[in-house]
């Protein structure tokens, strides 16, 4: 059973706990159960749409030290955090070098792990096993798609991706 936790009230300098004061509301929190992991900002697309312009020319990864410490972590606060759940998002995630340690780690504690996919990278040189890698973690995908039309994804996305899409 999940557990709620008061967040303190702030000082009388909080905007935001004072308009919640002044409606008489609380604000509280249950237990993590969900940790969303943004691995890096690497992707094989560059998207028009894209909130963390991510691309291929981006460099910035969570290191294989960062990962570590988060597992640390996991290990330390899971049962009192009641986690159950890895979320790892991009960029695209499976660009991280580190990222198949990373989900077998996550595997061999039983934690259930979500990939956010854009399906491409799974057709990309160098990334042909990672289907067969993410079936065998028992990996949950989730990804998505600008629009049900052809024309809109290729502008959104580039020339082809839908068609990728469809292959797989
Ligand atoms: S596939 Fe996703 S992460 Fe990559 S550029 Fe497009 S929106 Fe951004």
């Amino acid at each position: 059973m999940s557990q709620t936790v008061s967040l303190p009230l702030a000082e009388d300098h909080d905007p935001f706990a004072l308009r919640l004061e002044a409606d008489g509301q609380q604000l509280t929190r249950t237990t993590l159960q969900t940790l969303q992991l943004n691995v890096g900002k690497m992707c094989n697309l560059a998207c028009h749409h894209c909130h963390v312009e991510a691309g291929p020319g981006r460099t910035e990864i969570m290191s294989k030290e960062v990962m570590q410490s988060i597992l640390d972590w996991i290990d330390r606060y899971r049962d009192q955090m009641d986690l159950q759940t890895i979320d790892l998002t991009g960029g695209a995630p499976e660009m991280n070098p580190h990222f198949k340690m990373l989900v077998a780690q996550l595997r061999t504690r039983d934690l259930h792990v979500i990939d956010r996919c854009n399906l491409t990278i799974l057709l990309e040189k160098g990334y042909e096993d990672f289907a067969s890698f993410l079936a065998e973690h028992q990996v949950e995908i989730v990804a998505s798609l600008p629009c049900y039309l052809e024309d809109n994804v290729d502008k959104q996305r580039g020339s082809g991706c839908i068609k990728n899409r469809l292959m797989l």
